[in-house]
């Protein structure tokens, strides 16, 4: 038996998507089962994504059922905000960071001067998503709609093709570098930058903050937390956005990945390969722990 599926954890932090669940469509059903008993246990429960409330809620929440839901935290929008459920079990927004105006002009001027940048030196057409809480979504491949995160390896490479057969011979990483430029020439400092392969997205805000919230905020000791994601290792260079959930200085935590990671991953992580499969046999299996 591996070491750590044999311990007792008081917190259990997991990503969303390609960690909980498969897509946006999987079924819930099984997996509000499993977290209702660890609420009932008494173990703290985090969520922590890049998607907002509404869509954890339609997904998830509103299939939880259980008279001990003010144990589990949901850590949305890529580290901008907490929400939480009250005595009324009413879910509430108990932590929020908002970009400033300033901010969100810098973020603005940024994502346009990248498109420009690319579509003035080449013919790819790029899109940006500006409607996301403290971030911008640059997309850098729009021949692929909603990729699973499964093939993460494969959409890295087309999304490389694509910027390459339409004129532009730089990569993603040339996108990352490219912003990276741009942010300190409008002195803008903690520009904080993740890519999955699609979407190159700029904010003030990542998953460190929404784990810095967690070990501020909830009492436990770093060695009772486990933390599950699917996007530890580089993605054409760039971390991925679950490696920002490594909190340095907590060198207990225990890290496990059930992503497909094609690329190098952290040492330290552990990998179970198999996604939210994987991830909810895992969990049966702490669970037990509990029980014993
Ligand atoms: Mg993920």
């Amino acid at each position: 038996m591996k070491e750590f599926l044999e311990k007792k954890y008081k917190l259990i932090a997991f990503d969303w998507d390609g960690t909980a669940v498969y897509d946006r469509n999987s079924d819930c059903h099984q997996l509000a089962c499993v977290i209702a008993k660890f609420l009932e246990k008494g173990t703290k429960i985090a969520i922590i994504t890049g998607t907002n409330i509404n869509n954890i809620n339609n997904q998830f929440l509103s299939l939880l059922e259980s008279d001990f839901k003010q144990n589990i935290y949901m850590l949305t929008n890529r580290g901008s905000e907490v929400f939480a459920y009250d005595k009324n079990d009413t879910l509430t927004n108990i932590y929020s960071k908002i970009a400033s105006q300033t901010e969100n002009d810098i973020l603005d001027k940024i994502a346009i001067k990248i498109k420009q940048q690319i579509e003035i030196t080449s013919k790819t057409n790029i899109k940006i998503i500006f409607n996301r809480m403290n971030r911008r979504k640059i997309n850098l491949n729009s021949e692929w709609e909603n990729p699973p995160k499964e093939m993460i390896k494969q959409l890295v490479i087309d999304t490389n093709h694509y910027l390459d057969k339409h004129g532009w011979s730089g990569r993603i990483k040339k996108v990352c570098d490219m912003v990276n430029t741009l942010a300190k020439s409008y002195q803008f400092k903690n520009l904080k930058i993740t890519t999955d392969g699609k979407f190159v997205e700029i904010g003030i805000t990542d998953k460190k903050d929404s784990m810095k919230w967690l070990v501020e905020n909830i009492e436990v000791d770093e060695n009772e937390i486990i933390v599950f994601g699917d996007e530890f290792g580089k993605i054409d260079g760039i971390n991925g956005s679950d490696y920002n959930m490594i909190l340095k200085g907590f060198s207990e935590i225990t890290y496990v990945s059930v992503g497909v990671e094609p690329f190098a991953i952290p040492k330290g992580i552990i990998h179970e390969k198999g996604g939210e499969k994987k991830f909810l046999e895992i969990l049966n299996r702490l669970l037990a722990n509990l029980n014993n």
